[in-house]
């Protein structure tokens, strides 16, 4: 089927720096694919260390008027940042879909996460809470001020690049920083489009993008002295390697990283609604989701029952190129390096002696594709059910007693997010308070609140994406203290 989609994607591709479009300092580019046919689709320039100056540079000499400006007139333009987000976001849905192998209906969710992200941020900028003015020593008057930090970098992911775009900007900007933002090398269009839409709303150098790869400019920008903070939205190991970078410099980091989320279900939940929840949490987005529910610890007596739910839903589940039509629920994987990195999971899981009710194994032909699997018969400590495979692959263990569920459930290097699935109010309350991770959603999973933060504890890192508590992560205090008596 030909994808009239793709004549949205530009071929040739620029960096958007100072309100322009820049080509680069390097003719070398990295080829962009839709994940779904296999075809390059456009191709984003590799850029350098002298693109990222420029980039830093341009979001330096934007700072001072930038951070001048009243909340109210920040607010003003990140609303107006929405709006335009809303005229074009049929057109940046498909976008998304083409570049990241989404279903329509997902790319149309992650459209409107983004546009409500950045009216939340609006709002937030005018009402930023904080210790209130007063004489707390005799004599003396202290006051508080939030400031804005300066030039704050964004490395973000291939997984959700529009939304992981916005939950950067909007707060970045709200507060009164400048941006660079660096897209993942796989998926820099809808980035790049955004950066060109909000370019009649926006100042120039307020936003600039420079596209290419995390060794050389994430790595640019987390040793860049004239970079104030980077925050990185990715892998354990890319985090890892942004703060190494950053700690010569002393930069702040703000680390958004991998997880492994349990699904504790106990016998009295309502299993429907588990293998529901875990279709959505676990296969959505092809299962590349930081928070997916991928790691199924259920009660001993109810294990086979769920097995047997999870592993018909999982069947029923329509598997395609999104451009086939809206009724794709699940596209391929990212590229064919993902494809063969999940592939690697199993075998080395099947090596195990894990065995799969469903799916399996990588589907051939063009594109990217993996079905969803269900794997079962897994022994402790398995690589499977430790490690993020980030495919549409769930697990399921069983487990006899409380303590043992929650062991079991912490015992992995992530602490992003879990769920409880129980018909029990004791156990609603009391097991989430013993569960190491930054979100606990009880008979749910991955639904989100923009007022809510989002963020990990242990290897998923620290800082935290969405409501009021970005905006600090993202500002900094000072404290004024006025001696009266002088
Ligand atoms: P990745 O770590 O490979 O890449 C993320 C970004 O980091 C990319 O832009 C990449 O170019 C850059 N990068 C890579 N190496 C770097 C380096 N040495 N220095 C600076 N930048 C570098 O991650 P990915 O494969 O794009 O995304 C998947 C990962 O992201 C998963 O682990 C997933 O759990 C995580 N993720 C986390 C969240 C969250 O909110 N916690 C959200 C989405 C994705």
């Amino acid at each position: 089927m030909t994808d009239t989609r793709t004549n949205c994607a530009p071929t040739a591709l620029t960096h958007f720096i100072n309100g322009e479009h820049w080509t680069g300092t390097s003719s070398e580019v990295h080829q962009v694919r839709n994940p779904a046919t296999g075809q390059q689709i456009a191709q984003a320039p590799c850029g350098t260390t002298a693109d990222v100056d420029r980039a830093v540079a341009a979001a330096k000499a934007a700072f001072p008027q930038w951070s001048r400006r009243t909340p109210a007139e920040r607010s003003e333009l990140l609303l107006q940042a929405a709006e335009v987000v809303t005229t074009h976001a049929e057109d940046l849905a498909q976008l998304e879909s083409v570049n990241a192998g989404k279903p329509m209906p997902l790319a149309r969710e992650d459209v409107a996460g983004t546009i409500d992200t950045l009216r939340f941020m609006a709002g937030a900028a005018r009402s930023q809470p904080g210790v209130s003015a007063g004489e707390y020593v005799a004599g003396r008057t202290s006051m508080l001020v939030r400031e804005p930090v300066g030039v704050v970098a964004g490395i973000i992911p291939w997984n959700y690049p529009l939304m992981t775009a916005a939950w950067k900007i909007g707060p970045i900007l709200a507060v009164g920083d400048t941006c660079v933002l660096k897209p993942s090398e796989q998926t820099p269009l809808t980035v790049l489009r955004l950066a060109e839409l909000l370019d009649p709303v926006l100042p120039s150098g307020v936003l600039n993008v420079v596209t290419g790869r995390g060794s050389v400019v994430g790595e640019a920008l987390a040793t860049h002295p004239d970079v104030a903070l980077v925050s990185v939205t990715g892998s354990v190991g890319s985090g890892k390697a942004v703060a190494h970078a950053a700690a010569d410099s002393l930069k702040r980091v703000h680390l958004e990283l991998g997880g492994k989320a349990p699904v504790v279900v106990f016998a009295d939940a309502d299993l429907e609604a588990v293998a529901d929840g875990v279709v959505f949490a676990g296969f959505g987005n092809t299962g590349q989701d930081c928070g997916a529910a991928c790691r199924i610890l259920v009660e001993e007596s109810v294990h086979d029952e769920l097995v047997a739910l999870l592993t018909a839903r999982a069947e029923a589940l329509v598997v395609g190129d999104p451009a086939e039509g809206e009724h794709i629920e699940m596209g391929p994987l990212v590229t064919e390096e993902h494809r063969d990195r999940v592939t690697g999971f199993l075998e080395r899981a099947y090596a195990e002696g894990v065995r799969a009710t469903t799916g399996g194994q990588a589907a051939g032909g063009a594109g990217f594709f993996m079905p969803p699997t269900v794997l079962v018969d897994i022994p402790g400590g398995a690589e499977c059910v430790r490690e993020e495979i980030f495919g549409p692959v769930v697990t399921v263990e069983k487990f006899t007693g409380e303590d043992a569920a929650i062991d079991a459930a912490n015992d992995v290097p992530y602490g992003l997010s879990a769920s409880v699935w129980t018909t029990s109010a004791r156990r609603s309350a009391d097991v989430p308070a013993r569960l190491d991770f930054g979100t606990v959603w009880i008979n749910d999973h991955l639904a989100f609140a923009t007022e809510m933060p989002w963020g990990g504890f242990k290897a998923s890192g620290y800082g935290r994406d969405l409501s009021a508590y970005a905006l600090e992560d993202y500002s900094r205090t000072k404290h004024i203290m006025l001696n009266r008596t002088r």
